[in-house]
This record gives C-alpha cells, structure tokens and sequence, in this order.
C-alpha cells in the first residue's frame, strides 16, 4: 500500500484539480491520500483570523471568498448538478463551522493558538470532502477520514505538533482495517493532529507533508509518494540556474538538510516518522507522472564529487551579542535563548566564538529580537548589532565532513568569485556546510559553487 500526499501546488484551481482526480481515478485504488488545502486556502484563513480581528464587517468577505473559490473548483470537478447540489451541501457543515468560529475571534477580540488551529486546518477538511466525493460520484470506491476520527495523536502543542507515532500507529491500523479494501481509496486531511483531550492541533505552516509521513509511518506503507508540480530536488534551484539537473537519490539526512534551505520542496521535518522505518519518499510530478523523480532512501548513491546541491535562503538575519569570554563565563546563552523563546522567536541557528554569539533568526523576527535582547537587565553583554542583508548558502551531501578537500573546494570556488564569506557553519551534519555571504553577492557565489561541482 502506498501513502500519497498530495500538495496545494497541485490544487490551483478547477482544471489543476481535475488532472489530480484523473490521475487518482487510474492509479489511486488500495491507498491512501493525504491532502493538503487547495492553493492558497490557508492563507486566506489565517489572514481571515487578523481580519475578523479588527472588522467584523470583513467576516461576510472572507466568507464569500472561500464559498465562491471552492464552488468554482466543483463546478470544474462534477458535471451531474444534483450531485454537485449534494456536494455543496455537505460543505455547507463546514463552512458554517467556520464562520462561526470567526465571529468567536471578532466578539471576543481573542485568537488563541487553539482558535487559530481550529480555522486554519479548514481548508484541509474541505478539500478532502471535495476530492472523496468527487471520486464517489465517478463510481469510485472512495472514503475520507479525519485525524480526529482515526487517531492521529498529537502532543497537544498548538500550531506546532508533533505526533505521538506508537499511539498513532495503533489507532491507525485499528481504524483502517474496516476501510482498506483493494479497490478503496481513502483521502486524510493533512496539516494536523488531535491531542489526548482531542483538540485540533496543527503541525506547523507546510505540515501535510509531516502528516503523509505520519500516515506512512502508522501503516508502515510500502512507500511514501509526494506529488508536486515539480520534479524532485534540483542541484540548485532553477531560477538561479537554468542547466541545474534533477538528483535521482538521496539520504534522509541530506533531504532533510535540502528542505531547510532549499526551494520547499518538502517540509523539514518530513523524513523524521519514515527514517525509523526505512520507508522510502518518492517525489512525483504530477505533470510527468511516469518520470522517475528523486527517491529518498537509507542507502542512496553517494555522489562522485560528494556533494548533490547547491542551496540558499534569503529568509535569513544575524543578531550579533558581543561579550567577553563567553566560553568561560556560563549561563550567558542560556539567558540569551530563553529571553528569545519567551518572545517567541525561533532560533535558526547559532555559531559562538570568545568575544560573539551570532544568532541566525529569520528577518521577519530580527528587529523584535533585537528589541527583546535589549530589555535584558542587568545586560550580560557589552553591545548588541544586527545584520540584515546576507543570505545562508549551504552545499549538501553526505559525507561533507569525512572527505578531505570538499570544503577547500567550497571555499576556493567562493573565494576565486571574489566573494567574501561572512560566517561559516560546519561539522555540525556530515551532509551539509553552511555560511553566510551578503545578499548582493548571493548570485555569483551560488553560481561559482555550481560551476565547481557540477560542470
Ligand atoms: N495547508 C497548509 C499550509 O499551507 C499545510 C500544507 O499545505 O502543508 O501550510
Ligand atoms: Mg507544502
């Protein structure tokens, strides 16, 4: 049995949907889907929370929106109108459900991290509803089943879950005995779980493909496969570099390291539940279903040159805290971290010398975490500097650290561009190197690195 996620990229609109149901329809029977919301839903909803927030008056415009952007898919995806009325009404239940729960955030001026999960995994119930029944009324045999219904367990930690897999895995393989025919085909709302008291709890932005994972992981799948509209990992990202080529293997670590900087392609905490069970990924395009994609797996090729691909993020910022002998005085990070984590601001990553501690946070947090560092009183360090226009560059592959004259590689290719290396990452994965340039270099070093390991 296979486990299928299938992504927001592949549900653009009526037409995009109809491609998927046709595929579904040929090679769906005996698996299982797990959904994302049609694309750009999520989005919607949650700028529909900061609406309902300030104008109650925004609630009927949001609503329409939604309404009216899902008719239009199932007049695309059902012909029969009795069977498209039947659709409709079936989610009407849901969108009523979500009204209401935005004129709860408008009345009581309040979105909870319970209220925020409750209306942003929505769009994942609606599209599951639409595709199950869409199939049905083709004459399929097809079924959907929420995480609330089948067990998917969470530790109860609002918009950024994780599952509890041993619970999951039992309940799941519990639930689905009665559904799982040969010719059945099941659709999961991805994007989140239920905690123990059973309250709805989303795995983060991007977090279907975390749920696919789980799902594969609870049935021990055969294989988990992630249709896209792209064809897999790319050894660098095509906007960048037209010639860059497809990477047919990978290993979970490297994958993992791909998806934190790389053109998100899946989410980084993916291979986690599938690792442990040797469940292989396939990355699958939609639009060249019979391509052979990028495969995820234990053992997968080592590359000559060690490394697969050339990745960046521009998402990025560095808040620098000068201080005396920070290795020898303790507690300072400590402070430090827990001073942003009260903030709730995440930590990409850290690199500490004697005299600095350099914070890698995401741009959208820096200047709250600056302000935040600031307010520490008595200040456990000297002075305090942001910056702002860099981005972190990261080479990839297995096995960086074993072999010899792979960094010296990097950095001669870096070097001979011209392009100064702001701040180096390195040993702490045997798949990846890390370092910051400034942001106007950001082209030449990503094509020097390209040159130098590919061509
Ligand atoms: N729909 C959710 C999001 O946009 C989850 C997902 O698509 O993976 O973040
Ligand atoms: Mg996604």
């Amino acid at each position: 049995m296979k486990v299928i996620k299938i992504g927001g990229g592949c549900l653009k609109n009526g037409p995009a949907a109809q491609k998927i149901i046709e595929l579904i329809a040929q090679r769906g029977e005996g698996h299982i889907f797990v959904l994302s919301a049609f694309y750009g839903v999520t989005d919607i909803l949650l700028t529909g929370i900061e609406k309902a927030l300030k104008n109650e008056n925004d609630i009927p415009l949001i609503m329409n929106r939604l309404r009216t952007f899902h008719n239009t898919i199932i007049k695309n995806l059902v012909e029969d109108g009795n069977k498209r009325k039947q659709l409709s009404k079936q989610l009407s239940t849901v969108f009523q459900r979500l009204e209401r729960y935005f004129y709860g955030v408008s009345f009581t001026r309040e979105a909870t991290p319970r209220m925020k999960d409750m209306i942003a995994t929505c769009g994942e119930r609606i599209s599951a509803v639409i595709l199950s029944k869409t199939l049905a009324g083709m004459g399929k045999e097809s079924c959907f089943l929420l995480p609330e219904e089948i067990g998917i367990i969470s530790d109860g930690k609002f918009m950024d879950a994780s599952a509890i897999m041993s619970q999951t895995s039992k309940n799941m393989k519990a639930a689905l005995k009665s559904h799982m025919t040969p010719n059945m085909i099941v659709f999961i709302p991805g994007f989140y779980g239920v905690s123990q008291e059973g309250e709805i709890t989303s795995f983060g932005r991007g977090g279907s493909d975390y749920s696919a994972a789980v799902v594969a992981a609870s049935v021990q799948a055969d294989v988990l496969e992630i249709w896209k509209d792209t064809e897999g990992f790319m050894t660098a990202d095509p906007d960048n570099i037209s010639h860059c080529r497809l990477i047919p293997e990978l290993t979970y670590e490297e994958a993992a390291e791909l998806s934190y900087t790389g053109a998100g392609i899946l989410h980084p905490r993916t291979v986690e539940p599938v690792k442990m069970q040797g469940i292989d990924i396939a990355i699958k395009n939609t639009y060249n279903p019979d391509a052979p994609g990028s495969l995820i797996k234990k053992d997968a090729k080592t590359a000559e040159q060690i490394v697969k691909s050339v990745s960046y993020t521009t998402d990025i910022s560095v808040l620098k805290i000068y201080a005396s002998g920070i290795g020898a005085r303790f507690g300072i990070l400590s402070q430090i971290t827990e001073n942003l984590a009260s903030a709730g601001i995440n930590i990409k990553s850290v690199i500490t010398s004697q005299t600095c501690i350099s914070l890698l946070l995401s741009r959208n947090d820096i200047e709250k975490g600056h302000q935040s560092i600031k307010k520490i009183d008595p200040k456990p360090y000297r002075s305090t500097s942001t910056i702002i226009d860099v981005a972190l560059v990261s080479i990839v592959g297995e096995g960086l650290q074993n072999n010899r004259g792979v960094a010296a590689k990097c950095f001669t290719a870096v070097s001979d561009a011209n392009v100064n290396i702001e701040m180096i990452s390195f040993g702490t994965s045997n798949a990846a190197l890390y370092f910051l340039v400034h942001e106007d270099k950001l082209d030449t070093t990503i094509h020097a690195l390209h040159d130098m390991f590919f061509n």
